[in-house]
């Protein structure tokens, strides 16, 4: 697997990008649909149009696997005028998604949806004669609770088209509101605002080149961390190590009034850091979100 790079003001895969890495060899292109480190869309149309006049010049056809862990359950409430990104695009034969993020599902439900049957090789499905009856499997093991899938079901009755999308909308209004109110602290850069058209309920920023604070955002999360927020701040990946980002992920629950609290204690946190000045933290001292649930 080859991973485009990102480096300072280019964050995600451009046709350039990916004309560099495909050959002979390649299966498939993955664009992030909801980048984890900045919330952005990969966008996939450039890449499909950009893979066809490859085609056309070389005779190889590349496939393309949309990654929309967040986004797939998103866009298609929230950003109806998105350019297209599904399988209204040829050359997209599957699409991930978790219904444990932005379907609202507990945790461990998640699905691949492809184009057709022809798409999923036969050698990687299992026919098993299960107490008598063919049971073809997809799967990495037998029994499994279902429960995770019982209760997306019910949400997909329950909200229904109409329910996810205001309930998505709002997210993504309180990240405008965020954006609004953290602009005012005129420290932070933003490299994606919330835009509905553009990735998924969340905000990143990087501090401000002339911002001459005393802080970085590491300490900034280590404060807000002592009020309870995870508000984490990270490097972004290679060729872009440099750039030490901070990242608010909005979902269901986080509302206007929860917004203001947190706002609040940005506030008090950068009183805090500006009068206290001392020593910076650095990524080795701060424990950011540790992914083994311990
Ligand atoms: C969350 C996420 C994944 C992993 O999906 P799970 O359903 O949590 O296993 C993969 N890609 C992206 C872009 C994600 O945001």
């Amino acid at each position: 697997m080859r991973e485009t790079k990102m480096n300072d003001g280019h964050y995600s895969m451009t046709p350039e990008d990916m004309l560099e890495l495909v050959d002979a060899n390649t299966i498939m292109v993955v664009p992030t649909f909801g980048q984890t480190f900045t919330g952005l869309y990969e966008t996939v149309k450039p890449l499909s149009d950009a893979l066809d006049t490859y085609e056309h010049d070389t005779g190889n056809s590349i496939d393309i696997h949309v990654d929309g862990a967040s986004g797939a359950m998103l866009a298609p409430f929230c950003a109806p005028n998105i350019e297209l990104w599904d399988f209204r695009l040829e050359r997209v034969k599957s699409i991930s998604t978790s219904g444990h993020k932005f379907g609202l599902a507990p945790l461990g439900c998640g699905w691949v949806v492809w184009r057709s049957k022809e798409d999923l090789p036969e050698g990687l499905v299992f026919h098993v004669n299960y107490l008598g009856g063919d049971m073809p499997t997809f799967a990495l093991n037998f029994s499994r609770p279902a429960g995770q899938i019982i209760s997306q079901y019910y949400n997909f009755l329950r909200l229904g088209f109409e329910g996810y999308q205001r309930i998505h909308n709002a997210s993504y209004d309180v990240c405008e509101y965020l954006v609004k109110q953290l602009n005012k602290f005129n420290l932070f850069e933003f490299i994606f605002d919330g835009n509905r058209e553009k990735g998924i309920p969340a905000i990143s920023w990087r501090l401000k080149a002339d911002a001459n604070v005393p802080f970085s955002l590491y300490d900034l999360a280590d404060r807000l961390r002592t009020r309870g927020w995870l508000v984490p701040a990270y490097t972004l990946p290679a060729n872009a190590q440099q750039i030490i980002v901070q990242r608010i992920l909005v979902k269901q629950g986080l509302t206007i009034d929860l917004a203001n609290l947190l706002i609040a204690d940005f506030q008090r946190s950068i009183e805090f850091l500006t009068s206290h000045a001392s020593s910076q933290c650095n990524a080795a001292d701060v424990k950011t979100f540790d992914h083994s649930g311990r």
